[in-house]
């Protein structure tokens, strides 16, 4: 029996297990595995446990002695949970996390050791920073780095670690990781919108970001993935032709969720709900073996740690149920792709939702003040945008025929146009779906009925009756790309808001009509972003070029967004990255899209020569035996007994000489490329010039697959893959 009907056997054979069944329910577990607000009463003084909830609530400063007791409360309680080692956990800009562990042990000098773990050890820690991406700022400086506590995100215990979440640095000041940006865009976007709602209401003292994540994915059994060097490798297929039965019945989204599947979101739900993470939405996918998963939206950075944590706890889940978890962007060509949506608000620390349309006057001018200045931020910055959520993975889904398209828009829904378009013209009477006419003076803006808003499923950034969901973010990537562009850029817009409105009250205007002169000026400037049609459709792409939005649709040439002039002049205003640091970024994402390429193009380069050449060989044999003993036998009768078998030969031996005169050329491409020193540069000719060629090389592959003897293929096809679990 050949390899892959081994595999596929094993596979078939698998049952649902029930590992780790929870006892009692998810309120006596949650967040059992977390330094929460529970364990810091038990575990710290009372004064220390005030102190460092006022850190944790309002940032201010943590005192060297508040540290230690914090220390020792937390070791206390991660010991009596049977751990042994710590860790410093952040977020390089790899995309995933990074650990290294110590043991709590120190000798103590007459031979014995003792277990420790003092403030210093919590506070920070020296990681070899030379061996993470850093862009230029390694090669020009030391290859020291450090990682600094966060107290707002509470550490957690994993296995027998606990895990302190921390910010990653250079030894000279710069930035290496996600969260210290993100933080600093959150600390950013809090001044600002709580200087804007100074006026509507005094007693806001913070604004918080909200993030809620919808996390897709894609489950594979596992003896099925351990033959496909391109999913291992590369996280997704590089070849394959499309099952005959795959999405077009539309009967997977919502579908009853297999048994074997439901046994691994159980399984995943329980770890996460020990670890503080708020599950609350599983659902089947739009693709066959594609999957959704989704918690209550928390403060974005405690939501994004918990995005990544999840990342990391799927993939160890999914391995003891014989599964391998998919999180590439474009696992399968011809079916749905996945990505992490990010709904996204701002709200006071009065309890008010700043994208809630609200009931009163004063919400209503709030909320169209609100949503005046995120359409302005998001237009100024709709290149940047895009560029944050670019990757070389996430390029399979932009522009193509799925969400996101490669141009970022706004959806607004018919109600909030109407109003745009009343608040536009300078017009006080508003018709709402031809129901309701309401009269509204400045401040009067007419209630607006939630549950009416309609939704686009098209767009790539759209209101959802309270928040937006920006939906372009690839599921692979870390959310905070996404969420320091956006949160940056809409901090930068409520200052020159706050600007513009004081300028008009100093030149005697009332405040309302300061306000409201404002956001008419903001909604007649950037209405182009606002699109409610199709995203998909070539109509927009013409409409968008002739508005000025970004249509950019070559990765590489998205990341010079990075370093646009509004770019570097907007993370210096709000002083969350520094032209340096933007510089080191992006250097860094054009030297990840190049590896990226370059590996899928190794990989590729090998199936085809080693596993797909040699098959359709040995078919074509085959065949030219018969034909050899026809010719024998019945030279009389050879066109009438082999001509299809004469045909076959030809047409596989015209795509056999395809694949190799293209993995040639492939080979070439790539070594062209190499060559090249500029980071920039080389991802363009990784695009240009290598990325190409993979699906010229994909197209004679997968025709081959329909051509040779189905006993013969070595690869689990995409029938196999998708539907056997
Ligand atoms: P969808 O219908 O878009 O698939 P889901 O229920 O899967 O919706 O996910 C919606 C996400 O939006 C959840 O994480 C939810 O907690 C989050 N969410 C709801 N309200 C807000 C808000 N005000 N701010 C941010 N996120 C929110
Ligand atoms: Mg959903």
């Amino acid at each position: 029996m050949s390899l892959r009907f081994k595999v596929i056997n094993e596979a078939i054979r698998r049952k649902a297990v029930a590992v780790n069944s929870p006892e009692g329910r998810p309120a006596d577990y949650f967040g059992e595995n977390v330094f929460n607000n529970e364990k810091m009463l038990k575990y710290l003084p009372k004064k220390s446990y005030e102190a460092l909830l006022d850190t944790m609530q309002n940032g201010t400063f943590l005192d060297n002695g508040t540290a230690e007791s914090v220390a020792a409360g937390m070791k206390k309680w991660a010991e009596e949970k049977g751990v042994t080692h710590y860790t410093h956990w952040f977020q390089p800009l790899t995309g995933g996390t990074a650990e290294k562990h110590d043991a709590f042990i120190e000798p103590d000098g007459k031979g014995g050791v003792v277990e420790e773990f003092s403030s210093k050890l919590l506070i920070q820690q020296e990681p070899d920073a030379s061996s993470f991406p850093s862009g230029g700022i390694r090669n020009t400086f030391e290859a020291r780095g450090y990682s600094a506590w966060d107290p707002t995100s509470p550490a957690f215990i994993v296995d027998d670690t606990l895990c302190i979440p921390t910010i990653f640095i250079s030894y000279t000041g710069e930035t290496l990781d996600y969260k210290a940006p993100l933080l600093k865009a959150l600390a950013a976007v809090n001044r600002a919108a709580t200087d804007v709602c100074h006026y509507f209401d005094p007693n806001v003292s913070k604004v918080f970001s909200y993030l809620g994540w919808e996390q897709e994915y894609f489950l594979v059994d596992e003896a099925l993935w351990a033959v496909r060097p391109d999913l291992v490798l590369t996280g997704r297929t590089l070849l394959g032709h499309e099952s005959a039965k795959n999405q077009q019945l539309e009967d997977h989204y919502f579908g009853s969720i297999p048994t074997r599947v439901a046994a691994f979101m159980k399984d995943l739900e329980f770890e996460c709900l020990k670890l503080g993470i708020p599950l609350k939405t599983r659902h089947n996918e739009v693709a066959p073996n594609q999957f959704e998963l989704a918690p209550v939206y928390e403060e974005t950075n405690l939501a994004n740690d918990h995005n990544i944590l999840l990342m990391s706890i799927m993939k160890k889940v999914a391995r003891r149920h014989c599964f391998r978890v998919l999180l590439h962007e474009k696992p399968f060509k011809g079916i749905n792709g996945s990505g992490k949506h990010n709904n996204w608000s701002l709200g006071t620390n009065t309890g008010a939702n700043l994208l809630s349309p609200g009931k009163t006057p004063e919400d209503k001018l709030r909320f169209i003040t609100f949503i005046a200045n995120v359409m302005m931020a998001v237009w100024k910055h709709n290149g940047l945008l895009k560029a944050s959520i670019s990757s070389a993975t996430n390029a399979h889904r932009l522009g193509a025929n799925e969400a996101p398209p490669a141009i970022i828009s706004i959806f607004l829904g018919s109600q909030i146009s109407a109003v745009l378009d009343g608040i536009e013209k300078g017009d006080n009477t508003i018709r709402m779906d031809g129901k309701q006419s309401l009269k509204f003076d400045i401040a009067h803006i007419p209630e607006l009925l939630i549950d009416n808003t309609d939704r686009n499923r098209t767009s790539p950034f759209a209101f959802t009756g309270n928040r937006f969901e920006f939906r372009a973010v690839g599921s692979s990537s870390n959310c905070a790309g996404a969420m320091i562009a956006l949160n940056t850029a809409v901090a930068e817009q409520l200052i020159d808001f706050k600007a513009a409105v004081d300028a008009k009250i100093a030149g005697g205007a009332a405040k309302e009509n300061a306000i409201m002169e404002v956001v008419r000026d903001y909604v007649v400037k950037s209405r182009a972003i606002c699109f409610d049609g199709n995203n998909y459709s070539d109509e927009w792409k013409a409409e968008a070029e002739k508005r000025g939005l970004d249509c950019e649709t070559s990765v590489p040439l998205i990341f010079d967004r990075f370093l646009a002039e509004s770019t570097v002049k907007m993370y210096a205003a709000t002083n969350v990255l520094s032209e340096k640091e933007l510089e080191a970024r992006v250097d860094v994402e054009f030297e990840t899209y190049t590896k990226k390429i370059q590996i899928e193009a190794r990989v590729l380069g090998d199936i085809a020569s080693n596993h797909i050449v040699p098959v359709a060989l040995r078919y074509q044999e085959i065949l030219l035996g018969k034909i050899e003993k026809v010719s024998r036998l019945f030279p009389e009768k050879l066109n009438e007994i082999a001509k299809a078998d004469i045909e076959m030969v030809e047409k596989i031996s015209g795509h056999v000489n395809k694949v190799r005169e293209l993995t040639a050329s492939l080979v070439d491409a790539r070594k062209l490329a190499n060559k090249i020193v500029d980071v920039r540069e080389k991802a363009i000719a990784y695009h240009d010039n290598v990325a190409v060629l993979l699906d010229e090389i994909r197209y004679h592959i997968d025709k081959l697959e329909l051509s040779v003897d189905n006993e013969l293929w070595p690869l689990p096809k995409y029938r196999e893959l998708l539907f056997i679990r």
